[in-house]
């Protein structure tokens, strides 16, 4: 079993980056080169800002080369939930935006000719209790009444759809507007794609500080040039660091761990996911799965606040082959782990700790189609448009003792999956 993620199969060339040689001069200086950062940067550039992303390693570092390639239009709380945290107005525009945000996504791949694979084939969540699928029945009326796609499937259909075991799942329902993707390669063409409109992206330059020389803002870099921007847009996610004070401890940085097995025999590939849906479950502490590169079968789950070890992704195989006994005499060929940022309130947050300075982050989990939306609309509010989106500065805020959050997040940890069993 290799330590590396499945995208290295089926991988297209890197687009040719590199460290920043000497310092600069632009409009906006973008920290972090995710689905975020460039997509940010591909909106400001095409809108005629001068402007570079500067990536603390290489593009295949970060959460956006590591993730599961699911395409989902969705936060963990469906329209009333949502109305409810942020009252009516607000709440209705966050879902209309999460809803358009899987079609972002296809439009982007369409328009600059992204080749990653990219398929439109739906997203089931599959309920693992009775009780979970009473509030999917709920969640599929609030979203059809909203012009969303989403159809409430029972047992017998996510059986079929799934191919899993009879008896795994209640019911689900699925989203036809979702998808997959390899997302390693979307990056790729994004960052391809930001450079043809004339952004510079530049790898091993990591910002090690940030300060106001007025009238600009200077942007220090570790290898020593130093970028100057009227603007500047931290985009480092779960991987921030203490670039910006309070930023890192504004979010948990959760570790995500992934299998991949061998391909698939064919007789085994036409009984499972045979439309090639993308999954997650329902449980608080979910499993999400798919087909990968090769027809190979992958699935991901929540890994420990520490470096993963190789006993840690022991649990997976023993989720996949409960879900799918077919898969016992299967190899596992690839495991990784990669960090997603949570939020305490499951949105994204966007800051403005001074004029000039912006930090958005927090995805949670569901930043292929969330992130790619949100950084479009961002460059474009950072060219003077019209926002764009409807996520609000707030101030930036650190967790509740966030220092000892390795701690009191794995024991959460424990309690949830505790929960998830009783049910
Ligand atoms: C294992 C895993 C599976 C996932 N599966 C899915 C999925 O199936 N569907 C989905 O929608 N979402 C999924 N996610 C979440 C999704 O990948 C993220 O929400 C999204 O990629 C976040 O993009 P980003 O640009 O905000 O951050 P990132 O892609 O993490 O980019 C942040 C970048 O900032 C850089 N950086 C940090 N500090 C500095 C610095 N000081 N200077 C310069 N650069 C710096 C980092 O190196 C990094 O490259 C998954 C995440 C993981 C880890």
């Amino acid at each position: 079993m290799t330590q590396v993620p499945v995208w290295a199969t089926e991988a297209g060339a890197a687009p040719v980056t590199g460290p920043l040689p000497g310092s600069l001069r632009v409009d906006v200086a973008v920290i972090g080169a995710g689905y975020l950062g460039v997509t940010a940067a591909l909106a400001l550039a095409a809108g005629g800002a001068r402007v570079a992303v500067l990536e603390r390693g290489n593009l295949t570092d970060g959460a956006s080369a590591l993730n599961g390639g699911q395409v989902i239009p969705g936060l963990k709380r469906g329209p009333s939930g949502l109305n409810a945290q942020l009252g009516r107005e607000r709440g209705e525009a966050v879902t209309r935006f999460v809803m358009r945000s899987a079609g972002r996504v296809f439009d982007l791949i369409r328009e600059h000719r992204i080749d990653c694979g990219a398929v439109r084939s739906g997203w089931i969540q599959a309920a693992a209790s009775a009780a979970a699928w009473a509030e999917q029945r709920a969640r599929v009326a609030e979203l059809s009444e909203r012009g969303g796609d989403a159809v409430l499937l029972d047992a017998r259909a996510v059986r079929d759809l799934l191919g899993s075991r009879p008896g795994a799942y209640c019911g689900g329902w699925l989203n036809r507007d979702a998808g997959t993707l390899h997302p390693l390669n979307y990056l790729y063409g994004l960052v391809r794609a930001a450079i043809a409109a004339g952004a510079q992206i530049h790898t091993l330059s990591r910002a090690v500080r940030i300060d106001r020389q007025a009238p600009a803002w200077r942007v220090r870099l570790a290898h020593g040039p130093l970028v100057s921007a009227e603007q500047v847009l931290v985009c480092t996610n779960a991987y921030s660091d203490e670039l910006w004070p309070g930023l890192r401890q504004s979010i948990l940085p959760a570790t995500s761990l992934q299998i991949a097995t061998a391909p698939l025999p064919p007789e085994l590939r036409a009984q499972i996911l045979p439309q090639g849906q993308a999954v997650s479950d329902s449980r608080r502490v979910m499993n999400y799965f798919r087909i990968g590169p090769q027809g190979r079968f992958m699935i991901g789950g929540r890994g420990p606040f520490r470096a993963a070890r190789r006993a840690d992704y022991d649990g997976l195989s023993g989720a996949m082959r409960r879900l799918y006994p077919q898969l016992r005499g299967i190899g596992v060929e690839y495991r990784w782990a990669g960090r997603v940022a949570l939020t305490r309130d499951f949105l994204p947050h966007v800051h403005q700790p001074r004029p000039g300075l912006w930090c958005v982050l927090g995805c949670n989990g569901r930043g292929i189609a969330l992130a790619s939306s949100l950084g479009s609309a961002i460059g474009g509010q950072l060219l003077g448009r019209s926002e764009g989106h409807p996520f609000a500065p707030t101030p930036l805020r650190s967790l509740p003792l966030h220092r000892l959050h390795r701690f009191y997040a794995g024991a959460l940890i424990q309690y949830f999956r505790l929960l998830d069993r009783l049910e």
